[in-house]
């Protein structure tokens, strides 16, 4: 079974594709693909909830979620 983490979760639906959050994070967890804010770098992710805090939709949450073990640490 894969590590569980506290990663921020994106609800599609809410997301504007506004990249705030990807602006507002500091270690480059968050990305925008197609419009959407998505999690390219989970193991770099310190909890800091700043991009939770920089979205205006409240799209991200944080929720402790299942790491893939295939992504390579930082
Ligand atoms: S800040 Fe919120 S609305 Fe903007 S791209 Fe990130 S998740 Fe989407």
């Amino acid at each position: 079974m894969s590590p569980k983490r506290m990663l921020p979760k994106v609800d599609p639906d809410l997301c504007i594709g506004c990249g705030l959050c990807v602006a507002a994070c500091p270690y480059e967890v968050l990305e925008m693909e197609d419009g959407l804010a998505v999690v390219v770098k989970p193991l770099a992710c310190q909890v800091l909830r700043a991009c939770e805090e920089a979205c205006p939709t409240a799209a991200i949450t944080m929720e402790e979620q299942e790491v893939d073990e295939q992504v390579a640490p930082e």
